[in-house]
C-alpha cells in the first residue's frame, strides 16, 4: 500500500482523440497507450486528458470540437464508475484515491475554442477543464508558439494578457508547453500564479525550440512551477528527431487518408508504421535522463511527468503504455533518489502546483 496522499499523476494524455474515433478504453486497448484497466495495472492515479484542437482549423469548429472531446471523455469516464470519476480539485483527486478510484480530469491544449472572448474561458472551466495549453504548433490570439517560424505578438497578445489574469481568477492552470520562449517569459511575468509545462523536454539534452533551456527550467523552479517530461522519442533525442522527421510527415498524411478509408489504406497505414517502428527508438532510462537533468537544474520540486500517450504515434523503449509507468520509479530508485524525492517527481509537485492554483 503506498502512501494515500501521494499521487501519481500524469499531466498530458491525448486519449479524447481516440474516443472521438470511437475507441472504447473501458476495456484493454492495446491499439493505443491508454486504457482505464492498464492506468490501474500502472499505478496510476491521476490523469490529465488533452482537449487538443489544432491552430490550422477555423476558431467556431475549434470551439465545436473542443465541446465534442469534453463531452467524449465524459461518456468514456462514465461507462466505468468502477475504475474512474471525473475530478475537479485536489481534494477530489485525493478522495477518489482514498475509495480506489483513478481520477480523471481535462485540460485544454491550445486556447484557440475560447476565441477572443473571456466568457467562452469561463464556460470552458465550467465545463470541468483545469488547465489550458495557451497555444500549440501555430500563433494565435493569445500569444506565439515555439514551432511557429515566424512570431506574431513577440510574447503575450495583450488579450494574452487578459487571459493570463483571467485564469488566475478562475483557478485555471496555465500550460506553458508549445509556448516561444518570448511568451514563456512573458506568461511568468503576469501570472500571480504558478504555473506548468504539462508536456515538455530538457533543451540541453535534445537542442529543439519544443524543449525548455536551462534557463527556463531555472525560471519556472523560482516560480514553484513545474515542468513535467515528454516521453516522445524526438523530444528526447535529437538524432532520433532528425530521423523521424520524414517519416512522421508520411505517417500523418496516410493516418489521415486512413482515417476517411480504413479498409482502403490499411496496408498503407501498416507499412508506415512497421518503418517507424523498425527505428531504434531511445529507451525508457532517456526519460529519466531528462527528468535527472530537470532535477539538477531546477531542483527536486520542480519536475514531474506527462506523457503525451496517445498523442504520439512512438513511445520510448519499454514505456509503450501507461501500465509501463512504474518503470521510471524503478529507474530513479536505481539511481539513487529516495522514495520521498520519487513521490515528487511522480505526482507529489504537480499536486502542490494543483493545490496552489485550484
Ligand atoms: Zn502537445
Amino acid at each position: 500500500m503506498g502512501n494515500s496522499k501521494c499521487l501519481v499523476i500524469d499531466s498530458h494524455c491525448d486519449t479524447p482523440l481516440r474516443l472521438y474515433e470511437g475507441a472504447d478504453i473501458s476495456k484493454r486497448d492495446e491499439q493505443g497507450h491508454f486504457d482505464f484497466i492498464r492506468m490501474k495495472e500502472g499505478g496510476v492515479d491521476v490523469v490529465f486528458f488533452a482537449i487538443y484542437t489544432s491552430n490550422f482549423i477555423e476558431p467556431d469548429a475549434a470551439t465545436r470540437k473542443a465541446m465534442q472531446l469534453i463531452a467524449r471523455t465524459y461518456d468514456a469516464v462514465e461507462k466505468s464508475p468502477d475504475k474512474v470519476a471525473v475530478a475537479l480539485s485536489a481534494e477530489d483527486a485525493l478522495e477518489l484515491k482514498e475509495m480506489g478510484l483513478g481520477a480523471i480530469f481535462m485540460g485544454m491544449e491550445n486556447g484557440l475554442p475560447i476565441q477572443k472572448d473571456l466568457s467562452l474561458l469561463r464556460l470552458f472551466y465550467d465545463m470541468g477543464i483545469r488547465y489550458m495549453t495557451l497555444t500549440h504548433g501555430g500563433n494565435n490570439e493569445i500569444c506565439d508558439s515555439s514551432s511557429a517560424t515566424e512570431k506574431r505578438w513577440s510574447g503575450l497578445s495583450p488579450f494574452g494578457k487578459k487571459v493570463i489574469k483571467e485564469m488566475n481568477r478562475l483557478g485555471m492552470i496555465i500550460d506553458v508547453s508549445h509556448i516561444s520562449d518570448d511568451s514563456f517569459y512573458d506568461v511568468l511575468k503576469y501570472s500571480k500564479k504558478p504555473v506548468v509545462a504539462t508536456h515538455s523536454c530538457c533543451r540541453a539534452l535534445a537542442d529543439l525550440p519544443r524543449n525548455m533551456s536551462d534557463e527556463m527550467i531555472k525560471a519556472l523552479a523560482a516560480s514553484n512551477s513545474v515542468i513535467q517530461i515528454n516521453f516522445y522519442p524526438p523530444f528526447l533525442d535529437r538524432e532520433f528527431f532528425l530521423q523521424f522527421r520524414p517519416l512522421s510527415q508520411e505517417f500523418d498524411e496516410i493516418q489521415q487518408l486512413w482515417r476517411k478509408h480504413p479498409v482502403k489504406y490499411e496496408t498503407a497505414f501498416r507499412e508506415i508504421k512497421q518503418k517507424i517502428n523498425g527505428l531504434k527508438r531511445p529507451s525508457c532510462k532517456v526519460v529519466v535522463d531528462h527528468i535527472e537533468h530537470a532535477v539538477k537544474t531546477g531542483g527536486i520540486d520542480c519536475v514531474g511527468i506527462g506523457s503525451d500517450f496517445d498523442g504520439i504515434e512512438i513511445t520510448p523503449e519499454g514505456l509503450e503504455g501507461v501500465e509501463k509507468i512504474p518503470v521510471i520509479k524503478k529507474e530513479l530508485s536505481k539511481r539513487g533518489y529516495s522514495k520521498g524525492d520519487i513521490d515528487k517527481i511522480m505526482g507529489g509537485n504537480f499536486l502542490r502546483v494543483m493545490k496552489d492554483v485550484f
